[in-house]
């Protein structure tokens, strides 16, 4: 369902790119553009860009924050223009596109694109269930923003709709984006009350942490079990202290 996908654009320090990229999504048939902090917007050569896809300008939603632009997300797939960046699953293009329109049935989903200088920070990336990579010169591998959004949008283009492909057994209620920081807080808090994490390692174990759960994509009973474990650990540990 390309209605539940939404394009994000982090930080874009050109309105011509912006312009672009809604150009690209429109010949694609994708329409949902969320602007993260865009540097210069609206303006006029955004518009002039866009070249009669205005209206995907008009109705783009400009967010403060990554996690604004996520909010009601239960599956996010960042871009990275180098392959192995940070050790997080990476997909090629078209694998993630069919990943990206399955997770849609299921509700909203994102694509994200990152800063035309810098890309992606790694805690925007951390956010990410997946990371795709435009297979691309090693030794120059980074495209235009607007060209990279063109060359996902038209993948996502050509995923065949086949709804009964993998019918769903149980629909499970996933966990938007929101939910899951406010779990990965809970569980650093805990890990700190409890003395197992170190804190001068701290992003590495919980960056292998957030890896581990947003693969197993729990669903919202899921998550209400892990946090009452938190708490009941975090309980038991403010006993213990307190005898
Ligand atoms: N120097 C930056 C390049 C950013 S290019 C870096 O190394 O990260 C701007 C954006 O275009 C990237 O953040 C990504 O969203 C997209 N992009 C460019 N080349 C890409 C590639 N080969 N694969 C996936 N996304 C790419």
């Amino acid at each position: 369902m390309k209605s539940n996908l939404r394009i994000v654009l982090v930080n874009t320090t050109h309105p011509g790119n912006i312009g672009a990229a809604a150009r690209a999504m429109k010949n694609m048939c994708l329409e949902r553009l969320y602007l993260v902090e865009p540097q210069g917007f609206p303006c006029a050569e955004a518009t002039a860009r866009a070249s009669g896809a205005d209206d995907v300008l008009a109705n783009a939603v400009v967010c403060q924050n990554l996690e604004e632009a996520l909010e009601g997300c239960h599956f996010v797939v960042g871009t990275s223009a180098r392959s192995r960046r940070i050790s997080w699953p990476v997909e090629t293009p078209r694998q993630s596109a069919a990943r990206l329109l399955e997770e849609s049935k299921q509700g909203e989903v994102a694509l994200v694109f990152g800063r035309e200088h810098s890309g992606l920070t790694n805690d925007e990336l951390e956010k990410c269930h997946y990371l795709v990579h435009i297979p691309s010169n090693p030794v120059y591998s980074s495209l235009n923003l607007a060209a990279a959004v063109q060359v996902l949008s038209y993948e996502l283009m050509m995923i065949e709709p086949d709804d009964n492909a993998h019918p769903e057994e149980e629909p499970r209620e996933l966990v938007p984006a929101e939910e899951m920081e406010s779990f990965f807080l809970h569980l650093e808090q805990t890990l700190v009350d409890l003395e197992f994490l170190n804190s001068n390692q701290p992003r590495k174990l919980m960056r292998r942490l957030r890896r581990f759960f947003n693969r197993s994509r729990p669903d919202k009973t899921e998550m209400n079990i892990l946090r009452g474990v938190l708490s009941a650990a975090q309980g038991r540990k403010l006993y213990k202290a307190k005898r």
